[in-house]
């Protein structure tokens, strides 16, 4: 198949990943960067790569059939329909947009221009959130009641403009965004009846540094989703409960252990010591009633993102990450914002 042009706008920290990971996917050639600070553009120049003098310039290169936008989140709209406009296929980086309105105006100028939209979910290549995956979907350890996904660093929010409210920074809108688009897929975009969220501003007044988000589903199963960027002791990666066992994952560069109950002696427990006390309740199980394992880690290529992305453009197949999915995670977050000023669940 002959390589799609891309340009990369914003050569920042992310626009770097872009331009070395299009290239790894083998479907993609680099037309070339645009970013609005001259140092940047200078850089680009340095290690080999064509800088565009403007943007006008960018959309006027008709070899161009991709750009890839990888701005701050509060800019992504006006740059991302300047692209859909100009005929230009477009991967936004994620959070997509700030509001339900700006992401349907997003949506309308790519079926008006009939190119293709979408946002940039690599996590969904993650090792980690895979294992969940196969272990919801095997159905080995039977239905699933809940899932807990956390990710916790100390290093507080990022000083750039990831800290400030106008530029659509915080942890939701960084993090959760994965955690959220992640979450969504092992329980296969089921209805929501609510969602709660409690946010964290401990390193940072302005935006959250963290929050806990508790999603309830129509059938009952829930998610909660945990950031921390105070937490010098990091809680599990993934906890997974089902009606037949139970799995974690301690850090993602670890595989995933299920333990799976075979019978249910309820009788037969004998009492054991725990602190001042005696319980049966909590009487640890042994291998005669429970079955340990490991689940391998998934096999993944991140850059299926673009080999992907560049199928649906050519041939016309449905991407990836679908307009509905960009809906649903961005309203998740609006409404946990909702939830977090008011203290209330908000109703999906
Ligand atoms: P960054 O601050 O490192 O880089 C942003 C770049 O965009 C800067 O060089 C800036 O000069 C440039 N820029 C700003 N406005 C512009 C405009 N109008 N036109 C052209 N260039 C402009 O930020 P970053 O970490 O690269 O984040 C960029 C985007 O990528 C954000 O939406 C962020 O949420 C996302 N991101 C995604 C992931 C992921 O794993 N998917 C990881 C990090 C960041």
């Amino acid at each position: 198949m002959e390589k799609m042009r891309v340009a990369v706008v914003g050569y920042g920290g992310m626009g770097g990943w872009h331009v070395e990971h299009l290239l790894k996917s083998d479907v993609c050639e680099l037309a070339g960067i645009y970013d609005i600070k001259e140092e940047r553009c200078a850089l680009a120049t340095s290690r080999g790569i064509y800088a565009y003098p403007s943007y006008e310039s960018l959309l006027a290169d008709k070899t161009v059939e991709l750009i890839t936008v990888a701005i701050p989140n509060d800019v992504h709209e006006e740059v991302v329909i300047a692209a859909l406009n100009a005929g230009k296929n477009v991967i936004c980086e994620k959070p997509v947009t700030l509001s339900l309105e700006s992401l349907d105006r997003m949506i309308a100028a790519a079926e008006k221009n009939g190119v293709r939209f979408s946002t940039h979910q690599n996590r969904r290549w993650d090792v980690d959130y895979l294992a969940m995956q196969k272990i919801h979907d095997s159905g080995e350890i039977g239905k699933v009641l809940n899932i807990e996904s956390r990710i916790h660093g100390s290093r507080g929010i990022p000083s750039d403009w990831r800290g400030e409210r106008e530029h659509g920074g915080g942890m939701l809108y960084d993090w959760g965004i994965h955690l959220i688009d992640q979450v969504m897929m092992v329980f296969g975009w089921a209805e929501i009846k609510s969602v709660y969220c409690i946010c964290d501003n401990i390193t940072n007044r302005v935006v959250d540094d963290g929050f806990r988000l508790d999603i309830v589903f129509t059938s009952g199963q829930r998610a909660t989703i945990e950031v921390g960027t105070y937490n010098f002791i990091a809680m599990p990666r993934f906890y997974l409960r089902a009606e037949k066992g139970t799995a974690l994952i301690t850090d993602w560069r670890e595989e995933a252990k299920v333990v799976k109950c075979k019978y249910w002696h309820e009788n037969d427990v004998l009492p054991v010591k725990t602190a001042a006390g005696l319980t049966k309740t909590m009487a640890p199980r042994d291998d005669v009633t429970t079955e340990t394992y490991s689940v391998a880690k998934p096999v993944s290529d991140v850059h299926d993102y673009y080999r992907h992305f560049v199928k649906a453009i050519r041939e016309g197949c449905e991407q990836d990450v679908t307009y509905d999915q960009m809906r649903i995670d961005l309203k998740i977050i609006l409404s946990a914002f909702k939830s977090a000023e008011t203290g209330l669940p908000v109703e999906f």
